[in-house]
């Protein structure tokens, strides 16, 4: 059974700080933007809420139900697009947040698309393959009627990977009778997928801090990093950092981390963690937690694991001068206030890690022309629209004597809030 609404569910869960964060980034930019305060409202609430119960036979021949979200922002730039994610603490309120600064990247980065999430909660590491395929299966089918192409296009989150989208794609496609490659991106490149999307969170991030220090005359090689979050972002940001000459001291996963200020080597740390299951105990490194990681002595932070990590019980602790958003939505807003006043600058989640959704735009660009590019044009291209980026929002700064948020929202709600006018309320 599907349910669908159009006004914004009654929020009081326990996660519903989320939404309120999102909610407050927005407000405290749109406020000093001086725009008509009567599209505010219309800005903030989702467009959307799909609300889903998937019940799946599982391998014991158990049928057990799953809860499904699909959340559709905004779509007055273009179709919805964002991610799909399967953790046990996805909630409404999570997807409503998250779908919300999706609409705000796309426009930050100048693509096309409004902003959605989708979600399932479910712990993807105790599915067997056979019931996450028959899991993804069943969620494609209930959300079937506001997806597609040209309406909505999800992408792997947290979760989810490359072969999660395969069989979205092939759901999809069986159920519409033909292969509609533009359904979902982040796929294979076997079926459709563009070279570097894997990659391509992790790669954009690193465009966007090595911009950055180049305006404080400094270079990757200048820097230490630590990195939260050893999943698809914070592997490849810290994988790409440390090829470009950053010093790596310290990565996590949600088991906990490790810190090592002579340099970590990244891919061993991967294999090891493969082969042990968790980062402990690696080479000579110390084992940290994952509060220690956040305040540990290095020049770069990179929360890239879940939202609302960097909080005020740790922002004061904070060590680093730069913090760069690799995760979606990890420092509260009072923890942005506690780290601007003790003068850390934060290049913000959306700008930060932009690079994913740029490479799914190219990859849906790809798979509607049918004609693919090499890892060379995907790569230059990133580079030129993350750069692009930064420089608009140093600049929306320098003008403005903002903080890299402000200035990125600014941006991004103005383009939202002008395609918004120019088109009108229906009726
Ligand atoms: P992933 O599932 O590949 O990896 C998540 C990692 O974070 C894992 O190593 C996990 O162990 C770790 N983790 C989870 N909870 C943690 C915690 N409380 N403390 C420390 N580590 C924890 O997910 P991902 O795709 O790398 O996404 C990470 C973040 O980046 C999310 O906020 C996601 O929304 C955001 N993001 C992802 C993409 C993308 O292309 N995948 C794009 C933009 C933003």
């Amino acid at each position: 059974m599907s349910q669908t609404t159009d006004r914004l569910a009654p929020i009081g869960t326990s996660h519903s700080k989320f939404w309120q964060n999102a909610n407050h980034y927005f407000e405290r930019v749109y406020d000093s933007m001086k725009l008509d305060h009567l599209w505010r409202a219309a800005l903030a609430a989702p467009k959307r809420v799909m609300t889903v119960s998937c019940p799946v036979r599982m391998d014991d021949g158990r049928i057990q139900v799953f809860t499904g979200y699909r959340a559709q922002h905004n779509n007055a730039r273009g179709p919805f697009k964002g991610g799909l994610r399967y953790d046990t603490s996805v909630n409404l309120d999570e997807v409503m947040a998250l779908a919300m600064i999706q609409t705000w990247k796309n426009a930050l980065v100048d693509l096309p698309y409004g902003g959605a999430k989708g979600g399932v909660v479910c712990d993807p590491k105790k599915l067997s393959l056979g019931e996450k395929e028959r899991l993804t299966r069943r969620y494609v089918t209930e959300i079937m009627p506001i997806i597609g192409p040209q309406h909505d296009i999800p992408a792997p989150d947290v979760g989810t990977d490359a072969q999660v989208m395969a069989w979205f794609l092939d759901t999809y496609s069986s159920m519409v009778g033909y292969q509609a490659l533009g359904v979902v991106t982040g796929k294979p490149v076997a079926v459709g997928g563009s070279v570097g999307r894997e990659e391509a969170t992790g790669r954009g991030l690193m465009n966007v801090l090595r911009k950055f220090l180049a305006t404080r005359t400094k270079t990757l090689s200048d820097v230490t990093v630590a990195v939260q979050g050893f999943g698809n972002v914070g592997y490849n940001a810290a994988r790409l950092l440390s090829q470009r000459g950053a010093t790596i001291v310290a990565l996590s996963d949600r088991n906990g981390g490790i810190f090592d200020d002579g340099g970590i080597d990244v891919e061993a740390a991967m294999r090891y963690c493969k082969e042990n299951g968790s980062l402990a105990g690696f080479n000579d490194s110390d084992d940290i937690t994952n509060e220690e990681l956040l305040t540990c002595d290095c020049d770069v932070l990179v929360p890239a694991a879940m939202e609302n990590t960097l909080d005020e019980s740790v922002a004061p602790h904070v060590k680093a001068r730069t913090v760069v958003e690799g995760a979606n939505g990890p420092t509260t807003p009072k923890a942005d206030e506690i780290l601007r006043d003790n003068g850390v600058t934060i290049l913000p989640d959306i700008l930060a890690n932009a690079g994913g959704v740029t490479v799914s735009y190219f990859e849906w660009v790809q798979g509607l022309n049918n004609y693919f590019w090499d890892a060379k044009r995907v790569q230059d291209e990133l580079q030129r629209i993350m750069e692009r980026s930064f420089d608009a929002v140093n600049a929306k700064a320098d003008e403005t004597d903002c903080d890299y948020r402000t200035a990125a929202y600014t941006i991004a709600i103005s383009r939202v809030a002008e395609a918004s006018r120019l088109k009108g309320l229906f009726p």
